[in-house]
């Protein structure tokens, strides 16, 4: 006798990573449903100002899933960016128009980015969306039995598989996958919007000071986003200190290149700490998104890295599901050897970079000195470095095969 499942995937999670996967999926036969603690207003309220840096790889891949026009309005395009180290000699500039690409990267208010993703998948038949629901119990078989709470009430659903776009602070993927490398950089990031006399600007800067670095990205008009990772004991002073005097540091900090700083808004710390699971797939079981690799924001990869997979798990789930018996098991471990290789490069790289260029020791310094004076004078590896922190390196064949669908 066939035991009745309720659906073929069940995601934790409805963050950034978890609509992603849906937009795919969407109005295809699949039957999905996607839990989320957080009411449906979490949404359509536009008070959070976090913003996120999205590459040229994640513009098309949006663009092909259709909703990249809508959000274009609220992005602000990165044409250049300006890296350098203070006191050492050598710095370079990069440039779109230089390396014939369109943007070096597009910044967009996360809870735009979430609303759209998340309006578009509300009226597709094949998705359930769960709200105010928190699952807290998994029970894995061949068929998945997952718990949850919604209105302090206990219910149950099954399903074929399961895939964990929960981000990295849940406990219960820890019984279900083997233990993950984790490393605390003992290094917090502190962001802030600064409003400066200087107006729309077209060029980033990454400058990298005694003990951090320093990101200064443009939204629209004179608005920048300053995101800061530096060690625990700077971080902390500076997270104490009053407006005046907060003006004062990050100017002193970043020179003259975003004009005079004239405002400093919602300033808020996060920890820094890399989480990441080798085997990120089990049967019929998956991590995707920052359950599976949380990264250093020092590169803005974790979500643009999580973008691709996203497409290559779905490419994936389609083309086995064509077959009259869809097993999850094979779609995970294709999926897993299709991206082992670039997710394990692209947590080293970034690894290598946040641990790398902290720090005063005088190697260090003039080997970066180099290194930017080499990216400076040598195109081809400039174009090198630009495609790896873009993520083109490794998705030419995963966008042409998109683009030819
Ligand atoms: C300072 C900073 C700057 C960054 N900048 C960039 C950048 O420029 N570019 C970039 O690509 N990335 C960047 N990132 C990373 C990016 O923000 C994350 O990769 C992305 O937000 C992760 O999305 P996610 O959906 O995987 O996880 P999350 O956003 O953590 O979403 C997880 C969801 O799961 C839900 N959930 C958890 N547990 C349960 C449960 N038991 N039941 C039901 N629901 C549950 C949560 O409510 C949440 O909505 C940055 C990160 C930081 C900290």
């Amino acid at each position: 006798m066939k035991t009745k499942v309720d659906k073929d995937i069940i995601l934790v999670g409805a963050g950034l990573t978890g609509l992603t996967f849906c937009n795919f999926l969407k109005d295809t036969d699949i039957k999905i449903s996607i839990f989320d603690v957080n009411p449906q207003e979490f949404y359509n309220s536009f008070n959070d100002d976090r913003h996120i840096v999205l590459s040229n790889t994640s513009k098309i891949i949006l663009s092909n899933m259709g909703i990249w026009g809508e959000l274009e309005s609220h992005c602000t395009e990165i044409k250049n960016i300006h890296i350098s180290k203070k006191h050492i000699f050598g710095s370079t500039i990069v440039r779109a128009k230089d390396e014939n690409i369109d943007s070096l990267g597009y910044q967009i208010p996360l809870k735009r980015l979430l609303n759209m993703l998340y309006e578009s998948i509300r009226s597709s038949k094949n998705i359930s969306v769960y709200s105010q629901s928190e699952v807290v119990s998994v029970i894995q078989d061949d068929i998945i039995n997952v718990k949850f709470m919604n209105n302090k009430k206990e219910e149950i659903i099954s399903s074929r598989a399961l895939i964990f776009t929960s981000g990295s602070q849940l406990d219960i993927v820890k019984d279900l996958f083997e233990p993950k490398i984790q490393k605390d950089y003992k290094q917090n990031a502190i962001v802030c919007e600064i409003l400066t006399n200087s107006y729309d600007s077209i060029t980033a800067f990454e400058r990298f000071t005694d003990d951090g670095i320093l990101g200064v990205i443009p939204r629209k008009k004179n608005s920048w986003t300053l995101i800061y990772s530096t060690n625990l004991k700077e971080s902390n002073y500076i997270y104490e200190l009053s407006k005046s005097k907060l003006k004062y540091y990050f100017q002193s900090l970043l020179g003259s290149k975003c004009g005079e700083i004239m405002d400093i808004k919602n300033l808020v710390s996060y920890p820094l700490k890399l989480n990441f699971y080798e085997n990120f797939t089990n049967k019929n079981t998956c991590l995707l998104g920052d359950a599976a690799h949380t990264l250093h924001p020092i590169a803005g990869q974790s979500f643009n890295l999580s973008v691709r997979d996203c497409l290559e798990i779905t490419k994936t789930i389609k083309e086995f599901s064509k077959a009259d018996n869809i097993n999850f098991s094979h779609i995970f471990s294709d999926y897993e050897s299709k991206r082992r290789k670039e997710v394990k490069r692209i947590v080293k790289f970034t690894d290598f970079l946040s641990t790398f260029v902290h720090g005063r020791n005088i190697v260090k310094n003039k080997f970066i000195s180099l290194f930017l004076l080499m990216i400076d004078s040598n195109k081809a590896l400039r174009t090198d470095v630009i495609r790896y922190l873009l993520g083109v390196n490794f998705s030419d064949k995963l966008i042409s095969d998109m683009k030819n669908k």
